[in-house]
């Protein structure tokens, strides 16, 4: 696939970017981490999560006993877009059949979205509505998507609790669910979807 992304000219982004960022860590991974896409420490190195917002992703693991080894990361594009500007609908629509093959291949029992652009794809894969970051954050999603079942967990993009300090507790709150869906993932809540999210 690296080969695959590094050659795609799907969309533009192909043509500005420095390097691909495909992701990295575990092939059998116990979360994978799904980011928004490369800014400019990742297009540099090739890496995800390399620049600030990774630093504190890395001390979030950390936080609960892992190592980045221990996940995969990857992101919605694989390209940055010039001055970390949004992705466009239309890369999101070029880009994601890379993330959805990870996914395929690495079928996790959790995924945890990071930001709005990864959890409003991951969701509509899952067939759920995304609404808001601030609704969905630290809520556990059983859901079945791309041919495997997985427990979704959105919370707030690294950077975005960098940005806004106040955020932080949040996403550590977070990741202490990762740390208990870790532990007991034969202690589910029943499958399907709260509806009262969406009244
Ligand atoms: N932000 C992201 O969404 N992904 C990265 O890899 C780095 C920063």
């Amino acid at each position: 696939m690296a080969k695959r992304v590094a050659e795609c000219r799907r969309c533009e982004l192909g043509k500005t970017r420095t390097n691909p960022v495909v992701g990295e860590g575990s092939l059998r991974p116990k979360i994978v981490f799904v980011g928004e896409a490369p800014g400019r420490n990742e297009d540099l190195q090739g890496r995800p999560f390399v620049g600030a917002a990774g630093k504190l992703l890395t001390e979030l693991l950390g936080s609960i006993g892992l190592t980045r080894e221990d996940v995969y990361i990857t992101n919605v594009l694989k390209c940055r877009p010039p001055g970390n500007r949004d992705p466009l609908p239309e890369e999101v629509e070029a880009c994601t059949p890379f993330l959805d093959e990870q996914l395929r291949a690495l079928k996790p029992s959790i995924i945890a979205t990071l930001g709005r652009f990864s959890t409003s794809y991951v969701f509509s894969r899952a067939g759920l509505v995304f609404t808001s970051m601030t609704r969905l954050r630290g809520r556990v999603f059983h859901v079945e998507l791309l041919g495997f079942k997985a427990s979704l967990l959105p919370t707030y993009h690294p950077a975005a609790a960098l940005y806004y300090p106040k955020l932080k507790d949040d996403l550590a709150r977070d990741f202490q669910k990762l740390a208990q869906l870790l532990e007991a993932p034969a202690q589910r809540e029943p499958r399907g979807v709260d509806l009262s999210q969406f009244m």
